[in-house]
């Protein structure tokens, strides 16, 4: 646990935690955003980040930047899940997290005092932090408690519960799905699943996603040499899920993820342009905007990305 406090992570009940945002700080201090403000027009400044699942995931991807079983010499079954917590108790605990970590700009010589002020009501939970957020049964339920306290959710999923998302009684605000391979051999190097037939799963999870009513993203985190070639093979993937969004993001050398992957397996924004360029000529889907501070490219066959508007 010492290990998490030292990388930010405050814990919340038994398996949730929050992590202030690197772009929390930069918007309270700095007047710089995320592209999630950028594209959708979500404020960072009152976004929280979380995970309903810190330590229980079904995959162990090389680019995480999660803790994994087997970093830090520490051991334990991933799989193994625990009681969960319910909903509105995490729901509530979140909140005096992100107080907790707002409270620590108070003084701050560079805080910016509307943003401060703004900050203390909290309009947006991003459920992606670390973890695989549909191992948490009662999601629904928590998307739905997150929902009635007036916050949007965006869900990141690896798609390797297809009946989980199927299942799912409340759709977030927006769903994503992450695809980081576009066969199965780069997968199971790449995302290196801990479950048989993650492929599969996944391949089923994408295949769901057009019953979707909310907005559906495919997000993929690129990774140089290892999961940029066969664009073609991505844009299979990309037709079989039918999304609103694909985004292309370069892998970023943060957290834990540098235990396993070096600083130059990070593609360089123009690497994630070319690959983005290349997938729009193959799925027709046309790039809409880019943030080269977080080496993203937003494509869509939408002219404009769809934008949540946060009043204050
Ligand atoms: S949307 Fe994501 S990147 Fe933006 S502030 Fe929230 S957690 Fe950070
Ligand atoms: S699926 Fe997400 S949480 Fe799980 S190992 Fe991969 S990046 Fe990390």
């Amino acid at each position: 646990m010492l290990a998490l406090q030292k990388h930010k992570y405050h814990r919340v009940g038994n398996h949730s935690a929050v992590k202030r945002c690197k772009w929390f700080y930069e918007a309270l201090t700095n007047g710089r955003a995320c592209y999630k403000q950028k594209f959708y027009g979500i404020n960072s400044h009152q976004c929280i980040q979380m995970s309903p699942a810190l330590f229980y995931c079904t995959q162990q991807c090389l680019f995480c930047w999660r803790a994994q079983n087997g970093d830090l010499q520490i051991d334990w079954d991933e799989l193994n899940l625990p009681n969960w917590d319910p909903p509105e108790e995490i729901a509530q605990g979140i909140l005096k997290a992100q107080a907790r970590i707002l409270s620590g700009y108070k003084g701050h010589p560079k805080t910016d005092p509307q943003k401060f002020r703004e900050a203390h009501r909290p309009r947006h939970v991003a459920i992606s932090l670390a973890g695989e957020p549909t191992l948490y049964s009662p999601l629904g339920e928590l998307i739905r408690t997150l929902h009635s306290k007036g916050l949007t959710t965006f869900l990141v999923s690896n798609g390797t519960l297809p009946q989980k998302l199927s299942e799912l009684d409340t759709e977030p605000t927006q769903m994503y799905v992450s695809v980081c391979a576009s066969n199965e051999k780069v997968y199971k190097q790449v995302c290196r699943p801990q479950i048989a037939d993650g492929w599969k799963l996944l391949n089923d999870s994408l295949a769901f996603m057009p019953s979707f009513k909310c907005p559906t993203v495919i997000r993929s985190t690129l990774v140089k040499g290892l999961n940029m070639q066969d664009v073609t093979g991505y844009a299979k993937l990309v037709a079989r899920a039918e999304p609103t969004y694909v985004e292309t993001k370069a892998y970023m050398h943060v957290g834990f993820s540098g235990l396993r992957l070096g600083f130059d397996d990070m593609p360089s924004h123009e690497e994630v342009r070319a690959f983005a360029q290349h997938l729009s000529e193959k799925t027709g889907y046309k790039i809409l905007d880019e943030s080269t501070d977080s080496r993203v490219v937003l494509l869509s066959r939408r002219d404009k990305p769809i934008r949540f508007s946060q009043s204050q």
